[in-house]
C-alpha cells in the first residue's frame, strides 16, 4: 500500500515511512492511494471476529510493510483486554468496544458504542494505545529514537502518556498549563512515574504551551539534533487505527450484512469521524454519517452551508465538552480531498484560500451536492443546555450516565433518527472525567471506575517552568 498527499506530493512512502512524521512535506496530509475494498465474503467472515483479531484483518490492508508476523502480536497485546477492562467500574469488558443497547427512540433502535474503556478513559486510547506499540516497534527496528514534545490542556496529553510509557525509544515532555487542569486530569498524568515522561506544568494558559511547542518544532536545526516528534491528531496511523471500530459497532448493532447503520459521532479535529468516512469507503454499509459539534461549530457550518470558515483564537469557544473545543478541524482536508475527486490541485487551491482569507466556499459546486446523496455525511451542533438536558434525558429513559461529548452526539443523532436504520452513537469519554457538568445535570457524580478512585491522593510528579523557550530547549536538551 502506498500513500500519498492531499495536495499532491507522492513519493514512494509506505505506512511506515509515515508513521513518524506529521504532514506530508507539502503540507498536505496522507492518504492511501486507494482504499482497500472489503468483499462480501470478507465482510461474512470478519463478523465473528475478536477485536485484535478483526484489527489485525483491517490493519493488514494497510500497513502492507510490517510483517503479519510482526504486526499481528502488536496488535493483539495492544487491544487485549486487560489494557481496556479495569477502566469500567463493576463491568467486565470483553469486547473492548461493548456496544450498549438503550432502547426505541421514536421507533428506531438507538445505542451507544464505548470507545472509553481505555486507560485515560477517552477514545483517544484506541488509536493511541496502537501508536505506542508501532513507535516502538519502529523505532528498534531502525534503531532510532524518538522524543515527543506536546502541549495539552488535559485529554491528548494523557492519552499519549499512558500509550508511551515504558516504551523503549520514546521519551514525552508534556507541557501544560500550571494549575488549568482539573484535578483528576492532573492526577492522571503527574502521578505516572515512568523514566521516559517528563510532565512540565508551564507558568501560563494554553497557548503558551501551545507557542513553546510551535517555536521548538520551527527550530529545524533542534528538532532534528534532538528527535523531536509530535503526536497529533492528523497522523495517519492514529486515523486509520479507529477505522476498526466502525466495523465491530456496525456488527454490534446488526444481525447481518444487508442491514445498514448510522452513526453519531461527536467531532472536533474531525479525526474519529474520518475514520468513519474511510470504513464507509471501503464498503461497510454505513448509511449516515452524523457529525456533531458544541459550539464551536466550524464542521457543522460547513456541511449545512458549503463554506468552511476556521476560528480566531477569540471566536473559539471554552466549553463543557472541552475536547471539542477547535478553531478548526486538522484531519478535515482528508474528506476534502476524496470530495474534489482525489483532485489535489483543487485540494491545494482550496487550503490556501484558508492561510489567506480564512474560509473557502464551495456552495455553487456540484461537490457540494455530494456531501449527504454520495458521502452520506450530515451534521448538527449543540450548546451548553442542550448538552445537560440530553444528559437529563439519557438517565431519565435510559438509565444510563454520558458524558458531555457523548451528550452531543446524541443530541444531533435525535434529528437524524430513520425508520429501518440503528442509529449508533460513538461514547467517546466516561462521564466521570467531567464531575461539574454531570452534577449539574444529574445532581450525583458519575461513578469513578475502581482504579480511578482516590487517584488525587498519589504521590505526583512534575516541574514548574516559565514559559520560556529557551529554558524547555535546555531542559529537554539535557533528557535526550
Ligand atoms: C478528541 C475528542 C473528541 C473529538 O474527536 P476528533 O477526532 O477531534 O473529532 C470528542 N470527544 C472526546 C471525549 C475527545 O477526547
Amino acid at each position: 500500500m502506498k500513500y500519498i498527499s492531499t495536495r499532491g506530493h507522492a513519493a514512494n512512502e509506505q505506512f511506515c515511512d509515515i508513521l513518524l512524521g506529521g504532514l506530508a512535506p507539502d503540507g498536505g496530509l496522507y492518504l492511501p492511494e486507494v482504499y482497500p475494498q472489503v468483499s462480501a465474503t470478507e465482510l461474512a467472515a470478519w463478523r465473528h471476529l475478536s477485536y485484535p483479531e478483526l484489527a489485525f484483518a483491517i490493519l493488514s490492508k494497510y500497513c502492507t510493510d510490517i510483517l503479519p508476523e510482526e504486526l499481528n502480536p502488536l496488535v493483539s497485546s495492544t487491544y487485549a483486554s486487560q489494557a481496556f477492562i479495569n477502566a469500567r467500574a463493576g463491568q467486565w469488558i470483553e469486547d473492548i468496544t461493548p456496544l450498549t443497547y438503550l432502547g426505541q427512540e421514536k421507533g428506531v433502535p438507538l445505542s451507544l458504542l464505548s470507545l472509553s474503556n481505555g486507560p485515560t478513559l477517552a477514545f483517544k486510547d484506541m488509536a493511541m494505545q496502537l501508536l505506542g506499540n508501532l513507535f516502538e516497534f519502529i523505532l528498534k527496528q531502525r534503531g532510532q529514537t524518538l522524543n515527543i514534545l506536546g502541549a495539552t490542556s488535559g485529554d491528548t496529553g494523557s492519552a499519549a502518556e499512558y500509550a508511551m510509557r515504558g516504551k523503549h525509544g520514546v521519551k514525552v515532555f508534556m507541557l501544560s498549563p500550571k494549575g488549568k487542569m482539573s484535578a483528576f486530569q492532573t492526577a492522571q498524568m503527574f502521578s505516572l512515574m515512568d523514566d521516559n515522561i517528563f510532565n512540565i506544568a508551564v507558568e501560563g494558559v494554553f497557548d503558551d504551551c501551545q507557542d513553546i511547542v510551535k517555536a521548538v518544532s520551527n527550530d529545524h536545526a533542534f528538532k532534528a539534533a534532538h528527535n523531536i516528534g509530535t503526536v497529533n491528531s492528523i497522523n495517519w496511523a492514529r486515523v486509520v487505527a479507529q477505522v476498526v471500530y466502525y466495523f465491530k459497532g456496525f456488527f454490534a448493532a446488526t444481525k447481518n450484512n444487508d442491514e445498514k447503520v448510522s452513526f453519531a459521532v461527536p467531532s472536533g479535529n474531525f479525526g474519529n469521524v474520518c475514520a468513519g468516512h474511510i470504513a464507509r469507503q471501503m464498503g461497510l454499509p454505513i448509511d449516515k454519517l452524523v457529525v456533531a459539534t458544541n459550539e464551536n461549530n466550524v464542521l457543522d457550518e460547513f456541511f449545512k452551508t458549503g463554506v468552511y470558515r476556521v476560528r480566531t483564537a477569540k471566536d473559539t469557544h471554552h466549553t463543557s465538552s472541552p475536547s471539542m473545543d477547535i478553531s478548526k478541524a486538522s484531519n478535515f482536508e482528508r474528506f476534502i480531498f476524496d470530495l474534489m475527486g482525489r483532485d489535489a490541485s483543487k485540494t491545494a487551491a482550496l487550503f490556501k484560500q484558508v492561510e489567506t482569507q480564512g474560509f473557502f466556499d464551495i456552495s455553487g459546486t456540484p461537490e457540494f451536492a455530494l456531501i449527504e446523496e454520495k458521502y452520506g455525511f450530515v451534521s448538527g451542533s449543540s450548546t451548553h443546555k442542550q448538552r445537560v438536558q440530553a444528559i437529563r434525558e439519557v438517565h431519565r429513559e435510559y438509565k444510563q450516565i454520558i458524558d458531555p461529548h457523548t451528550a452531543d452526539g446524541v443530541y444531533v443523532a435525535f434529528k437524524y433518527l430513520e425508520k429501518g436504520v440503528p442509529m449508533v452513537v460513538l461514547e467517546t469519554a466516561q462521564a466521570a472525567k467531567f464531575e461539574e457538568t454531570i452534577l449539574e445535570a444529574l445532581n450525583v457524580p458519575a461513578p469513578r471506575p475502581d482504579a480511578y478512585v482516590g487517584i488525587e491522593k498519589h504521590p505526583q510528579r512534575s516541574v514548574t517552568m516559565a514559559a520560556n523557550v529557551d529554558l524547555i530547549k535546555a531542559f529537554v536538551h539535557e533528557r535526550v
